[in-house]
């Protein structure tokens, strides 16, 4: 069945998810701050709306996949946004990463408007998003979820449906906070041999196959060794996730040590200048507080 998409934010992740919603027979009418990104949606079958109240116009759901929570509130509560033109029993469905209680609190104020709300971030990167392979954390009722889930399956491997609305986020935090402390310590790890005169890509390659394995190693070690770092994700935006971490977690009254220090290596990789770069770029502070010159 064919569903009438509006899709909102066509960056890194929403541009290959728009698209492959497209590929699979959806009607996606995308729409972008910086319009030219539309471009590619609509080679593959889109099309372009210049606006958002034109994104929703006549749209069954409504996907989002924009950088912060302000972003998402601007778009669903601002003067023309989502939530005043939608049509009642729209469902929205919001795979950006932002606070849980932000997004518990979205869907409440959907709810009032009559309107379906659900989070679903996702996980698995850029790549995950080009191969339609990403893992989705899903908050909201179990009959929206359950509406979304074809959808979700178009751009998805493992989807999970993980509790009521926010949920989803909740999961996604701690997603980012085991992101961020791997690659530190992956970016340790390197440095490490790399002092010791260490074969090191034949380290990473035997360290993979056995418990220090992760998707992490797998996909970031060789950006780190080729000192390549174009995004992927960015530093900006993991500094972002480890403020809902860090936040999260006061709230809560859990202790997270690790997750404190990991926020901060983060946040200095972006006072050097590198929020713009993958998150791999961590590897630069970890070099600098090691005395290499990394300009
Ligand atoms: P991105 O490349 O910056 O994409 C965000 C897009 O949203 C940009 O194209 C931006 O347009 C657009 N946008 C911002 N505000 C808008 C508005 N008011 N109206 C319309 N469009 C707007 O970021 P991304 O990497 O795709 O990340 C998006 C979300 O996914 C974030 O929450 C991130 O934490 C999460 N995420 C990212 C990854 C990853 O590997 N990149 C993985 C998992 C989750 P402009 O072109 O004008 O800036």
């Amino acid at each position: 069945m064919t569903t009438t998409i509006g899709f909102i934010g066509l960056g890194i992740m929403g541009g290959p998810m728009a698209r492959h919603l497209a590929g699979a027979g959806h009607d996606v009418a995308g729409h972008n701050r910086s319009p030219e990104k539309t471009a590619p949606l609509v080679e593959a079958g889109g099309r372009a709306a210049a606006s958002v109240t034109e994104a929703v116009d006549g749209a069954e759901v409504v996907a989002l996949m924009l950088p912060d929570s302000p972003d998402v509130e601007a778009v669903l509560t601002g003067d023309g946004g989502v939530f005043d033109t939608a049509k009642p029993g729209t469902l929205v469905v919001d795979f950006s990463t932002i606070r849980p209680d932000v997004a518990a609190d979205l869907a409440a104020r959907a709810s009032e408007r009559g309107l379906r709300m659900i989070d679903a971030p996702v996980s698995g990167g850029q790549a995950g998003a080009e191969n339609a392979a990403l893992s989705i954390m899903v908050g909201g009722a179990a009959e929206d979820v359950e509406a979304a889930r074809p959808l979700l399956d178009v751009v998805g491997k493992t989807v999970v449906h993980v509790g009521p609305a926010g949920a989803g986020q909740t999961v996604k935090a701690a997603n980012q906070l085991i992101v961020a402390g791997t690659i530190a310590l992956v970016a340790e790890a390197i440095t490490f041999l790399q002092a010791h005169g260490a074969d090191l890509p034949a380290a990473v390659e035997v360290l993979g196959g056995g418990l220090a394995g992760s998707a992490v190693l797998d996909q970031k070690a060789s950006k780190m060794l080729d000192r390549e770092f174009a995004p992927g994700f960015r530093i900006d935006l993991h500094h972002k996730d480890m403020g809902i971490v860090t936040e999260a977690a006061r709230e809560a009254g859990v202790v997270t040590p690790v997750a404190a220090l990991v926020a901060q290596l983060v946040a200095a990789t972006r006072a050097a200048g590198d929020g713009g770069l993958d998150h791999s770029a961590l590897f630069r502070t970890i070099a600098r507080l090691n005395g290499e010159d990394v300009s």
